[in-house]
């Protein structure tokens, strides 16, 4: 295969994708818009699936080392009341490693490897069908030509439109995250209640989730419906004014419950969009999407997984096919369609019942979903 490969996005999906694709040899050009890998926090940490994120890493040969870092422990969930009762306290045995938590940060560093990521590309712009193949426009007005461009640039993708018309779409569920640190030394009884994995709790239409990540960081999720502009008097950097504001819409839960907000630092406001469930697109020969660009859904442990493997499975493809990467891609492109359609019904179904007016909804699910 000698064809020229970009990959717009060094997320899960851009870098799983280069990642096999330089385990077989193939060259390709990841364009990251971010100007190093450290440049913005590396976000929420998550559990990888055994047949889904496991199976990309172990395509990409880091199954052993995904295998050192991550944290069986951390797949614990406890479900509280908002008076603070606990309902459900999952522990999982010691030897299973159905879903092992990792932090995101370490996640790309591992896939990073000896990738030679192009940071700093931002693509603006992808033209495909030109005489020399599929023209990249980039944000500092260069522009270049491939035969494949893959679009992994999350979910406000700039390679979208080269294949379908669609935009996300807000769910009317906001998420405003915060985080802890050394929760262990600075605030014990917030890392009891939390344990060694996460805690949510679950009120009328909101709810309240705490992850334990590594190094005793934890970030929480306060989780409600709202209209879009439900901050629009509140000044996002003032931390107080947005606690405060948070503090109110869940007055009237138990204190210790509460803390997960008091002593959350700054707060970042994570609207939820989505694009439509089983989005698919006409097939555009040299351009295709993979992950977030491809189907955004709600942030209910699937999107990083699905990201990794589909990136794992469109390398091996190219990597394994004698033939134009067309053909590759476009079988590709029917498989990820039909998985990411079931997990997007399952998680937009899952999203109406955990952030709901009925909060055992949201217990009746854990309980169809957790191994007893
Ligand atoms: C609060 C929250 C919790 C979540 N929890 C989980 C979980 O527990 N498990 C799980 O599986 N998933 C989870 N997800 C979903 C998961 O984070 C995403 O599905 C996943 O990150 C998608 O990966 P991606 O590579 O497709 O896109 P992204 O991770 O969005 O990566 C896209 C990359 O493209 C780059 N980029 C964007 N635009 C451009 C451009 N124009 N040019 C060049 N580069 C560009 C970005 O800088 C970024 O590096 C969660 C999401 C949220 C918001």
């Amino acid at each position: 295969m000698r064809h020229r490969i970009a990959v717009v996005g060094a997320g899960p999906a851009g870098l799983a994708f280069a990642r096999v694709l330089h385990r077989h040899g193939h060259p390709v050009a990841v364009l990251e818009r971010d100007p190093a890998p450290d440049a913005r926090p590396p976000g929420v940490g998550g559990d990888l699936h055994e047949n889904l994120g496991q199976l990309a890493l172990d395509k990409a040969g880091l199954l052993a080392e995904f295998r050192a870092l991550s944290r069986p422990e951390g797949q614990a969930m406890r479900i509280l009341d908002p008076a603070g009762t606990v309902l459900r306290d999952w522990r999982p045995r010691p030897d299973d490693r159905a879903n092992p938590e990792i932090d995101r940060g370490q996640l790309r560093d591992l896939l990073l490897g000896p990738l030679d990521v192009q940071w700093g590309r931002g693509v603006t712009r992808v033209v495909p069908g030109t005489r020399d193949g599929v023209l990249v426009q980039f944000a500092d007005g260069r522009q270049e030509t491939y035969d494949l461009v893959v679009g992994a640039d999350g979910a406000w993708s700039r390679v979208r439109p080269a294949v379908s018309p669609a935009t996300p779409h807000y769910t009317g569920v906001t998420f405003v995250e915060t985080s802890l640190d050394d929760v262990d030394t600075r605030h014990p009884d917030l890392a009891r209640l939390i344990g060694d994995g996460s805690v949510a709790v679950y009120g009328v239409n909101r709810a309240l989730v705490a992850q334990r990540n590594s190094g005793g960081h934890v970030k929480v999720y306060a989780q409600f419906r709202a209209p879009l502009d439900w901050h629009a008097h509140l000044d996002p950097a003032d931390a107080e004014a947005v606690r405060s504001s948070l503090l109110a819409l869940f007055d009237g839960w138990a204190a210790p419950v509460l803390g997960l907000l008091r002593h959350g630092t700054a707060f970042v406001h994570r609207p939820l969009h989505v694009l439509p469930v089983s989005h698919t697109w006409t097939h555009v020969p040299g351009v295709t999407l993979l992950g977030d660009a491809a189907h955004l859904m709600p942030p209910l442990g699937a999107g990083a997984n699905l990201a990794l493997l589909e990136g794992a499975e469109l390398a091996e493809s190219l990597a394994a096919g004698p033939g134009e990467p067309d053909e590759a891609v476009r079988s590709f492109e029917e498989r990820m369609w039909a998985r990411a359609g079931r997990w997007a019904k399952i998680t937009t179904a899952g999203l109406e019942r955990l952030v709901s007016p009925d909060p055992a909804g949201a217990l009746a699910l854990f309980d169809e979903v957790q191994p007893s």
